[in-house]
């Protein structure tokens, strides 16, 4: 089970981009790694594309690039600190993430 989902917002702990706060956007299981918005914008030089009759215009293209999980905290919905994950294991077998500063159920 991913600590890190679709949906929460988390804030960049590491690196270039520390501080920023977004919403995951997609997450990569295999490569551990997610797209979070408005973190790790990466500009890619697009060259001109012959679009039919017109010419799209040259041009600097903006995306949001891939951070490996581990440089990511949760922002806990409960609590709004940043947390790691923890899980508990109902008697059914069943997991739950929880916060690890307030211990709430997060879904
Ligand atoms: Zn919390």
């Amino acid at each position: 089970m991913a600590k890190i989902k679709k949906g929460d917002t988390v804030e960049v702990i590491t690196g270039e981009h520390k501080g920023v706060k977004g919403v995951v956007q997609r997450v990569d299981t295999k490569s551990e790694r997610l797209v979070v918005a408005g973190a790790n914008i990466v500009k890619k030089h697009q060259k001109p594309v012959q679009a039919g009759r017109g010419k799209t215009q040259a041009g600097i293209i903006e995306f949001e690039a891939p951070i490996s999980a581990s440089n990511v905290l949760l922002v806990c919905p409960k609590c709004n600190a940043l947390t790691r994950v923890g899980f508990r294991i109902d008697a059914d077998g069943h997991k739950t993430r929880v916060c690890k500063k307030c211990q709430s159920d997060i879904e």
